[in-house]
């Protein structure tokens, strides 16, 4: 296994990954659809844009008011079709297009509904002043064409789709209460139906451009050097390799080495860590970090549109049009509701007639019963819910891979964590060296050792390496380079074979393993040997401390009610014991290989539901895989464990993992709190309808005043809660 350090190994990806690959592939294009107000509308976009010639694959998502379109199909042709459904697209290429524009100022819809509600209050006060019923009525029916126009529009569009959506019940609403006479409350309906909707679009905006927003952070134009000399270009221009300077207060323009310089950073943007991470040459560096003090020299590793930052916004972006399970269920639901809610009050006209009732009073009946056939506030229920939470957690450095990653999260009562590089720091340090070849001393041993780890990304090398370096030894470069994940590596040095391994590799290769082994263990420290054929030439003792808030991670996941909590280790029982009872856990399994860990997962997920495993990424690949949650930490070096992981902590906090738990609790929550309000107050209105309990108002201000309700109750979401950090 090669490959640079900090990237997963590619061990079975997992399937997002490849899902992700094929929706971040070049000719996936993407366009921002404003005016969409509901679920059905989004469908009625999509479908409109899926019967363009040309069009492999279209998907809008309501959550996130865009399109992603796959297919040979140009600009002009989709802006079209969209338009002609009733809503506005525009294209994104980047984050940064279109971004910060305010809605009020893009969108028509909130200036036609603006002039609506102008009109209407003209209309009251003409009513009220005495003016004759022909100018009263005049005076309703401009307002309901002003704010209605849209309306109408996008419900002739759904039509054309065959699609009974809330534009068409609205559309007939109001049309009936204009044919019995009723022209007051027909512009009613449609009035508060446009600010509803108006006000809603204007409340989800703030979700669907939280990672807008961030992206807007990485600096459009970049000092470059050019032969020692520096001049200011659009990032776009720049190339990787590229060497640019960073001054002191400014934000970075794109991922890259630190060449010359020190400072610190604040990453916040992307970590939502907010203490600066100290940085000097051969540290990364990332587009939209913070630079606090120091000057540095960075050599870009990619171009813009690459960076970790736009990735990431992509990845939330894609999190929030993702649709979670329970909506499945709403959709299925909402769409056996309205037709059958519609024909209920077909019915109930045809039926009270019948009955010798007037038909004027029957049809109004069936009128409010229309508006109360949109399933508005429920099928939003869930969608804002997700864009939110995802929106709120990426805003902590927590990616959450969608709906499901998040439902599947607040049913966890058992985390696996890896120990080294997740309850570790990952970087451990040598302690001692005792050397059981008499022909070598301890100097001899570790230039030796060095360089048959010199390859292997596993922490214990990187320590062993840098040991070396700072005695100043020089490594020689090892030839026919084998690592087996969870034991060890073996390498050519000089034309001879040497092993290096843990006590695994130890009893496998030796007969007589050396006292000193049991010596070291018994003192907490990981023991790494190396050994050539049988014989063992020199033992290592290294040491690996807790991570400062490891402890603190495992209260709070207690906290928020994790039952089981299982540290799995390749290392040693005694300092599996050691590390175990300084972080405060009292299940450990140690001795494991990557395989070992894996069936530790699926053991635990057969006893206690589905588990979140967290793993820094290294030899942890099918055990992460494995797990329900496939949790990464540390994921913002590692574009694989971005990728597959379900959820990523960008920085390096484990005790993350209990906010993302938390706050997936509060989202179901949430999701269930607006899904029963939605359905309770749908049903006390169906039940009021048909005797005459429900007026066309009413009716229309329920609908509305829930779908803000539950757009509102959602957004809270993304505010930063208690225990997280405030970050604005
Ligand atoms: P952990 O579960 O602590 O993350 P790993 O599965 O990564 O541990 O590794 C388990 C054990 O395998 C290590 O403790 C070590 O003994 C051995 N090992 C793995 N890789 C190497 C390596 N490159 N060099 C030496 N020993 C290794
Ligand atoms: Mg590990």
């Amino acid at each position: 296994m090669s490959g640079p350090p900090l990237e997963l190994p590619m061990v079975a990806p997992a399937p997002v990954a490849e899902e992700s690959d094929l929706k971040l592939s070049a000719d996936a294009r993407r366009y921002r659809v404003d005016g969409m107000d509901c679920a059905a509308c989004a469908r009625s976009a999509q479908k409109a844009v899926a019967a363009l010639p040309g069009v492999q694959v279209a998907e809008v998502s309501f959550g996130t008011a865009s399109l992603r379109l796959v297919g040979s199909v140009d600009d002009g042709a989709v802006t079209a079709a969209v338009g002609r459904a009733g809503f506005a697209a525009r294209p994104i290429g980047t984050f940064r297009a279109g971004a910060g524009r305010a809605f009020w100022r893009s969108d028509a819809r909130a200036t036609s509904t603006s002039a609506s509600v102008a009109l209407l209050v003209a209309a009251a006060v003409v009513h009220l002043a005495g003016a004759s019923d022909a100018v009263t009525m005049l005076v309703y029916l401009s307002s309901m064409g002003v704010g209605g126009w849209p309306i109408a529009r996008a419900a002739l569009s759904a039509l054309r789709h065959r699609s009974l959506d809330m534009n068409v019940l609205m559309a007939l609403a109001a049309a009936g209460a204009v044919g019995i006479g009723a022209y007051a409350e027909g512009a009613w309906v449609l009035v508060l139906f446009a600010v509803g909707t108006t006000l809603e679009t204007f409340a989800l905006d703030r979700g669907r451009r939280s990672m807008e927003r961030l992206m807007e952070l990485a600096p459009a134009r970049v000092g470059v050097l050019v032969d020692g000399r520096e001049q200011t270009v659009g990032v776009e221009d720049v190339g990787v390799g590229t060497e640019f300077l960073v001054r002191p207060g400014e934000r970075i323009a794109l991922d890259g080495l630190i060449l010359h310089g020190e400072s610190t950073v604040d990453q916040a943007a992307i970590t939502g860590e907010s203490i600066p991470a100290d940085k000097r040459p051969g540290d990364a560096v990332f587009a939209g970090t913070l630079n606090v003090h120091g000057g540095m020299t960075v050599r870009a590793t990619r171009v813009a549109g690459q960076s970790t930052l736009s990735k990431v916004a992509d990845l939330v972006e894609q999190a929030q049009a993702s649709r979670a399970p329970s909506e499945r269920f709403i959709d299925l639901f909402a769409r056996i509701y309205t037709p059958l809610v519609f024909l209920a009050a077909v019915l109930m006209t045809v039926v009270g007639v019948l009955a010798g009732g007037e038909l004027d009073t029957w049809f109004y009946r069936s009128l409010a019963l229309l508006i109360v056939a949109c399933p508005c506030s429920l099928v939003i229920s869930v969608p804002v819910a997700v864009v939110s939470a995802v929106g709120g957690a990426a805003r902590r450095g927590i990616l959450v891979k969608g709906g499901q990653a998040l439902e599947d999260l607040a049913r966890v009562r058992a985390v696996a964590v890896d120990k080294t590089g997740t309850l570790t720091s990952g970087a451990p340090v040598l302690t001692q060296i005792l050397v059981e070849d008499s022909r070598l001393d301890e100097t001899e041993a570790l230039a030796v050792m060095a360089s048959v780890e010199a390859r292997s990304e596993h922490p214990l090398a990187a320590a062993l390496v840098a040991a070396a370096h700072s005695r100043g030894l020089r490594l020689q470069d090892p030839e026919e380079f084998v690592a087996s994940p969870g034991r060890g590596v073996e390498a050519t040095i000089a034309g001879r074979r040497l092993w290096a391994g843990g006590p695994r590799v130890l009893t496998d290769r030796t007969a007589s393993v050396p006292a000193g082994l049991s010596v070291l263990e018994q003192g907490g420290k990981t023991v790494v040997a190396l050994g050539e054929k049988d014989r063992v030439l020199a033992l290592f003792g290294l040491e690996d401390t807790p991570r400062p808030e490891a402890a603190a991670a495992v209260v709070a996941l207690r906290d928020v009610g994790v039952e089981r909590i299982t540290m799995l280790t390749g290392d040693a029982e005694p300092v599996a014991r050691a590390i175990a009872g300084r972080t405060g856990i009292v299940d450990w399994r140690s001795g494991l290989l990557p395989e070992g860990k894996l069936q530790a997962v699926e053991e635990m997920q057969r006893r206690h539901g589905p588990v979140a495993m967290v793993g820094d990424g290294v030899n942890d690949a099918p055990a992460l895989a494995a797990a329900r949650i496939g949790v990464a930490m540390g994921a913002v070096g590692s574009d694989v464990a971005l990728q597959s992981a379900d959820v990523a902590l960008m920085g390096d906090r484990l005790d993350r993992l209990a906010i993302a738990i938390s706050l997936s609790r509060r989202t179901v929550g949430i999701m269930r709190f607006n899904v029963v309000a939605s359905l309770l107050v749908k049903g006390v209105c169906v039940a009021l309808a048909p005797f005459g309990l429900m007026t066309l108002v009413i009716a229309i201000a329920a609908d509305m005043g829930m779908s803000l309700l539950v757009t509102l109750n959602a957004l809270r979401l993304l505010q930063t809660s208690a225990g997280a950090r405030a970050m604005d």
